[in-house]
């Protein structure tokens, strides 16, 4: 079923994109939130953004999808300036998943989905976007909610919810802030092997802020480590979670063992 969702009518391989943060730097009024971001993401590949709260992660994802205009610095996704780029383009583009999703209006999960393909369809819905929705939602197992309100939904659901929004979307690149912050073991686990999944067979790319370095050891291709709004460090798993890094960002003792697919495996100790 995954197949059938992704693979379009013309059968084209998806075309993935680069992208480019340059030196952007951000502020809301006199709060420092960026300080001179820099990184170059590739098309299949997942990062995570990681570090202490108010260090900045949901912010840099807000400025990749342009709800917030850095003040300095550019982005750029294949080559094009964001800031140039027009909302449909960019929403076809890029998948952007908040933190936690309000909907005061009483929207079915079928609705809501739907909503995700708005950026490919004119005035009226086909029945090829009813497909979409409908696989997406099986493709995220929550086929069973489709027509329960959104509003009405545990705190859990309604991330997966607003997870197939995205993938609905059938972007090429996918923001995701703190995607299983609200879920048990078992959905984490499903929602990050479904990111990788779509990461793996669509050649797309996943930027998610994640505070479970765990998961992020696991599932992440490379890891941004931030600290006061800056780059602490960047590279892969291994080499950026070691106790003496997590000391300096977090300010906490940690033992580092090797644990899943030899990836470390991070055991919180102390506050330092
Ligand atoms: P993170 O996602 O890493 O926890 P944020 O990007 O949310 O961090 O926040 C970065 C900094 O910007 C923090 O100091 C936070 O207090 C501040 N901040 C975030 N959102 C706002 C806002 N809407 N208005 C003012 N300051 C904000
Ligand atoms: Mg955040």
């Amino acid at each position: 079923p995954f197949l059938h969702i992704f693979v379009n009518e013309e059968k084209k391989k998806v075309v993935a994109m680069k992208l480019i943060i340059k030196n952007v730097s951000f502020s809301y009024a006199s709060v420092r939130a960026l300080d001179k971001i820099s990184i170059e993401i590739d098309e299949g590949e997942i990062v995570s953004l990681v570090g202490p709260n108010g260090a900045g992660k949901s912010t840099l994802l807000k400025c990749i999808d342009r709800i917030l205009r850095p003040q300095k610095g550019v982005i750029f996704l294949d080559g094009k300036e964001v800031s140039r780029i027009n909302s449909k383009e960019l929403a076809r583009m890029m998948g952007y998943v908040p933190q936690s999703t309000i909907e005061v209006f009483p929207f079915t999960v079928f609705d809501i989905v739907l909503m995700g393909r708005r950026p490919h369809i004119g005035w009226r819905v086909n029945e090829k976007d009813v497909e979409i929705v409908a696989q997406t939602l099986k493709f995220m197992g929550i086929e069973e909610l489709g027509a329960r309100y959104f509003d009405e939904l545990s705190g859990g659901e309604k991330q997966k919810v607003a997870i197939a929004r995205a993938i609905a979307q059938e972007p090429k690149i996918l923001l995701l802030d703190e995607p299983t912050s609200n879920l048990d073991i078992r959905h984490q686990l499903e929602v990050m092997v479904i990111i990788r999944k779509l990461v793996q067979e669509r050649g797309i790319s996943a930027i998610m802020a994640i505070h479970d370095l765990n998961l992020a050891s696991r599932f992440s291709d490379r890891l941004v480590m931030f600290k006061n709004h800056q780059i602490f460090t960047i590279g892969k798993p291994e080499l950026v979670l070691n106790p003496k890094n997590i000391r300096e960002t977090y300010g906490v003792e940690a033992q580092v063992t090797n644990g899943c697919s030899n990836k470390p495996h991070i055991i919180p100790i102390a506050p330092v």
